[in-house]
This record gives C-alpha cells, sequence and structure tokens, in this order.
C-alpha cells in the first residue's frame, strides 16, 4: 500500500495551515508503514472540523454523534475484533460532551486508537472556549476570560488506568507518526491527543507557541515510560515547558480479550438464526 491509496476523490476543506492536515498526513503515513489496508481500517470521528476527515481517508468510515465517538468505536470493535478501529475528535467532543465516554472507555481498554485534534477552542463554530483552554483565555464565549481552569487529558487517562498515553504534535509528522504506529500495534485503549494549531481562530496557541514549549520524552535518556509515577509527574507539567510523546505505556488485556463469546470468527461474520420471537421473549421474561 502507498499513501495515496487512502485517498479519496475529496480534498479536504480545513483552512489552510490547520493543524489537521499534520494528523492526517500522520495518519495515512502509519497506516501504509503498518501494512494496513483500507478494508482493515474503521475510522469513526466525533464532531468538529477533524469530523469531516472520514471523507478525505479512504477506509470504512462512521460520523458520530457530539461527544459519541467512543461508545461506537467500542461497539464496533466488539463485533468485529479484527478491524483496526481509530476515532478522530476534537478536544471539545472527546473532554466536554464526550469527557464521560472517555473516561469509562480508557477504563474499559477497548482495543482501539483514538487520536484527539486539541486545539484548546471549538473551531467549528468559530472559537469558543473548550475543557483545554486555559484559565483566563479570552473567547467568544468567555469576553472577560475563562473561570474554569483547564481539563488535563494525560492526568485523566493516566488516573483512570490508561495503558497507553501519549501526546503528539501536528506540526512533527514523523514524530506523531510513530507516535501513531505505537498506539495501534498496542493491545487496548490508546490515547494520543495531539496538539493541532487551529490557524484561523487561536491565535495562543499557535505553531510557534508550541515549537517554543515543547520537549520531547522519548529523547529523554532517564525518562522510562513504563514509570506510573513518573508519568503522573510529566503530566502536571504545563507552562513555558510541555512534554510530548509517550507518557506511559503498561500492558494489559483488552476489554474484548475477557469475553470468551468474541474468540473466533467476528460477532459480525457469524450467520444470524432466525429464532422463534415468541420463546425468545420468554427466555428474557
Ligand atoms: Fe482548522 Fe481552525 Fe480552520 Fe477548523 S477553523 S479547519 S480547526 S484552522
Amino acid at each position: 500500500m502507498q499513501e495515496k491509496d487512502f485517498n479519496t476523490s475529496y480534498e479536504p476543506s480545513w483552512c489552510p495551515g490547520c493543524g489537521n492536515f499534520g494528523i492526517f498526513i500522520a495518519l495515512k503515513n502509519a497506516l501504509v508503514e503498518l501494512g494496513l489496508k483500507p478494508d482493515n481500517v474503521l475510522l469513526v470521528a466525533g464532531i468538529g472540523c477533524s469530523g469531516n476527515g472520514v471523507n478525505f481517508l479512504k477506509a470504512y468510515g462512521w460520523h458520530s454523534l457530539h461527544g459519541r465517538a467512543l461508545p461506537t468505536a467500542v461497539g464496533a470493535k466488539l463485533a468485529n475484533q479484527n478491524m483496526t478501529v481509530i476515532v478522530m475528535a476534537g478536544d471539545g467532543d472527546s473532554y466536554g460532551e464526550g469527557m464521560a465516554h472517555f473516561i469509562h472507555a480508557v477504563r474499559g481498554n477497548a482495543n482501539i486508537t483514538y487520536i484527539t485534534h486539541d486545539n484548546s477552542l471549538y473551531s467549528l463554530t468559530t472559537g469558543q472556549s473548550a475543557p483545554t483552554t486555559d484559565k483566563g483565555t479570552r473567547t467568544k464565549s468567555t469576553p472577560d476570560g475563562l473561570i474554569e481552569v483547564r481539563a488535563n487529558p494525560m492526568s485523566l487517562a493516566l488516573s483512570a488506568g490508561g495503558g497507553f498515553v501519549s501526546r503528539g504534535f501536528s506540526g512533527q509528522a514523523d514524530h506523531l507518526t510513530s507516535l501513531i504506529k505505537k498506539a495501534i500495534n498496542h493491545e487496548g485503549f490508546s490515547l494520543v491527543d495531539v496538539f493541532q494549531p487551529c490557524v484561523t481562530f487561536n491565535k495562543i496557541n499557535t505553531f510557534k507557541y508550541y515549537l517554543d514549549r515543547l520537549y520531547n520524552l522519548d529523547e529523554q535518556s532517564n525518562y522510562k515510560a513504563n514509570n506510573l509515577e513518573a508519568a503522573h509527574k510529566e503530566a502536571l507539567v504545563w507552562g513555558n515547558k510541555i512534554p510530548y510523546g509517550l507518557f506511559y505505556q503498561d500492558k494489559r488485556r483488552s476489554y474484548g480479550d475477557h469475553l470468551p463469546q468474541l474468540k473466533g470468527q467476528p460477532l459480525a461474520k457469524r450467520p444470524v438464526k432466525v429464532r422463534n420471537i415468541d420463546q425468545l421473549t420468554r427466555e428474557f421474561a
């Protein structure tokens, strides 16, 4: 497979320079380098600028309701465990409308990859504050400055028992490609929260903002991604310096691996036996 094999007839409609482009380049590269084929992959999108990505990447696609991408993806994975299931959702969709789903999906450890397009705003609706907007930021919806503190996806995922917790940057497609490959190969729930500058509405969290602050945990010889305490400490670093890379990886059995009824042929491929509905109702009564 080549990168072009994942192209569709649609051109991305994002604003020129949008951070979404870097994520899609990295995702396509990762799929090619892993030897996956379009009919092996299901892309589930949330609502947000990233959501129309299902039209730009040739694979199975599902554009879910706002905040509901995760339960859709978990259900799809249970129905067909042979499918590589990847979720793309914005920070509002992930940590606002979908926050409860996020926490419980991390706890459940379904074998899916969650790529968050984190631009610290609701950008599709032209720039309101989102859960990852910094306290005090003035936006269209917070003209006097945001009252709430910023949600911390790394800390939340680690506290919920996340087995693969990572952060990428859409301005570094090679590193992001490698991170997404590791996330897809991880047996269990994998989070890749990606700083994705919105060049149109966010004039604070720009590419330069991140380039001036980011340091790569993967390049630190004394940082070990199997140390939960160290991961929690790094997750709290925010301000003039911001860590990215693989914070934590641990192996525990995935949700589907606990279910003997999923062994063998995927549920979606098994023949449906039509049974007497009256008898079925009595059995469940
Ligand atoms: Fe990207 Fe922002 Fe444009 Fe949306 S509004 S496509 S996030 S630059």
